[in-house]
């Protein structure tokens, strides 16, 4: 894997940046250190988010960079920075839509992960059609009282914050009435069950608010600006899954991962999760090389088909760079997306290939602990999570190829008046 990141290196900011890494953790690491301190010294020097401009905690470099970054921590034998939602999209979005004191308040935490965040988004009416969501918050006072129910919240049981939306006024047209709210999840009119997938894990959740509470302080981009807000988050999430990773895999951040108090020397041994549930063309050529089948003819033309995938999101990723720096870029994250979905998808597939019947073993008796069967009953989710591979389809059509728009006749109602 670090060799293949190594030969990325040049397009991941620059020739010298995994050297430069090395020399700082020759400097740095220091394994007696917990690991709540050991992530304050790493943010500090801006490798949590080195892709973050560098008043904002990062080193400005090219988003791939923090792959680099995590590559070489892990050669190294140093403890990796944390991972979770709340850096791909929670300090994103505060920090491009929260006002500066929401800024200096809730972005730190994230980056030096002392905090674990959700995204509490769909409800069981409200998925593709994210804007018809009808979660509650009734203003009193300088707070909100909310109500209503979440579900598919990866992570929400260990979280302690959730990005969350809710219907603020329900006389404005359904996209205007909502808003978007940093929400604490330890509290009484909170519960959340775990939902058991097809992997036979629980990542993702329900959550159901009754009278739920959230200050007046931590509502982020104004009251009924939420749709604008939740453009920006989701920007970051299909950037994000986009360049192969959505954070997936990396220590668990908050008090909850049960990481914090342990010594950074002691949790950089352990195992990284059994799987990411994401495999690429690293992994599946480490794969071919290691079983002996990296001379298949057949073989290799599927490999090649994966590279070509795997270069042409790599190269979308460029593209959408320069043209979101031009003002553009509309339709290149939903294709950025919609490239990973098919890379994910192919990369399992081509790893139980390889694998044959032992690819059908789950858990300790599979392959390097079921990476690739799990991968495999995990990777159609990816063309659901983060916004179907239809609503990204619609999204190119409509908003980049400029084809005529679906009759949206709900558009301009009051979301009171519209049929649910
Ligand atoms: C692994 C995973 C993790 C997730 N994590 C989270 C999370 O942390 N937080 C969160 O809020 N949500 C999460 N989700 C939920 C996800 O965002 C929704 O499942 C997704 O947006 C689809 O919504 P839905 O399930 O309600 O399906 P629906 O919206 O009901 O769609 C059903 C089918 O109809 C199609 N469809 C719907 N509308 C259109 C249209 N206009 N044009 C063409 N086709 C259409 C869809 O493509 C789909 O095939 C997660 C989902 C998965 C699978």
């Amino acid at each position: 894997m670090s060799e293949n990141v190594r030969e990325s290196d040049a397009h991941a900011g620059g020739p010298g940046l995994w050297d430069e890494v090395t020399a700082w953790l020759d400097a740095h690491w220091d394994p007696d250190l917990s690991v709540d301190e050991w992530w304050r010294v790493v943010a500090g020097a801006g490798w949590t988010v080195p892709h973050f401009e560098v008043e904002q905690g990062g080193r400005g470099l090219p988003r791939r960079s923090q792959a680099t970054v995590r590559a070489a921590f892990a050669e190294f034998g140093a403890l990796r920075p944390p991972g979770g939602l709340g850096l791909l999209m929670a300090a994103p979005t505060i920090l491009t839509q929260g006002n500066p004191e929401q800024i200096a308040r809730l972005v730190p935490p994230i980056i030096e992960g002392q905090v674990a965040w959700c995204q509490l988004f769909s409800e069981p009416g409200a998925g593709s059609d994210l804007a018809g969501l009808s979660t509650r918050a009734t203003r009193d006072g300088d707070r909100w009282i909310i109500s209503g129910q979440k579900v598919w919240s990866s992570q929400a049981m260990g979280s302690d914050y959730g990005m969350l939306l809710a219907r603020t006024d329900v006389d404005a047209p359904k996209h205007g009435g909502i808003s978007w709210f940093a929400f604490e999840l330890d509290q009484p009119g909170v519960t959340i069950r775990p939902l058991r997938e097809m992997t036979g894990q629980a990542l993702f959740n329900e959550v159901f608010l009754d009278e739920a509470v959230c200050d007046d302080r931590d509502l982020i981009g104004g009251e009924g600006n939420g749709w604008a807000v939740t453009q920006a988050t989701l920007h970051f999430e299909r950037t994000g899954i986009g360049a192969g990773g959505a954070m997936a895999g990396f220590p668990e951040p908050g008090p909850e991962g049960g990481m914090l108090g342990r010594t950074a020397g002691d949790a950089a041994h352990d195992r990284p999760p059994v799987t990411t549930r994401v495999v690429g063309f690293p992994e599946v050529t480490a794969l071919a090389k290691e079983t002996g089948r990296s001379d298949d003819p057949l073989l290799r033309q599927k490999l090649a088909r994966l590279h070509t995938y795997t270069e042409l999101g790599r190269w979308n990723a460029l593209r959408g760079k320069a043209e979101i720096a031009r003002g553009g870029g509309i339709g290149v994250t939903s294709i950025g997306k919609l490239t990973q979905t098919r890379i994910m998808k192919l990369a399992a597939e081509v790893g139980l290939d390889i694998l044959g019947p032992d690819g059908g073993l789950i858990g300790p008796d599979g392959h390097n602990g079921g990476q690739f069967s799990e991968a495999f009953v995990f990777a159609p989710a990816s063309s659901i999570y983060g916004g179907t591979d239809e609503i990204q389809r619609n999204i190119v059509a409509e908003r980049a190829l400029g084809l005529p728009r679906d009759p949206r006749p709900d558009r301009s109602l009051p979301f009171r008046d519209l049929a649910r």
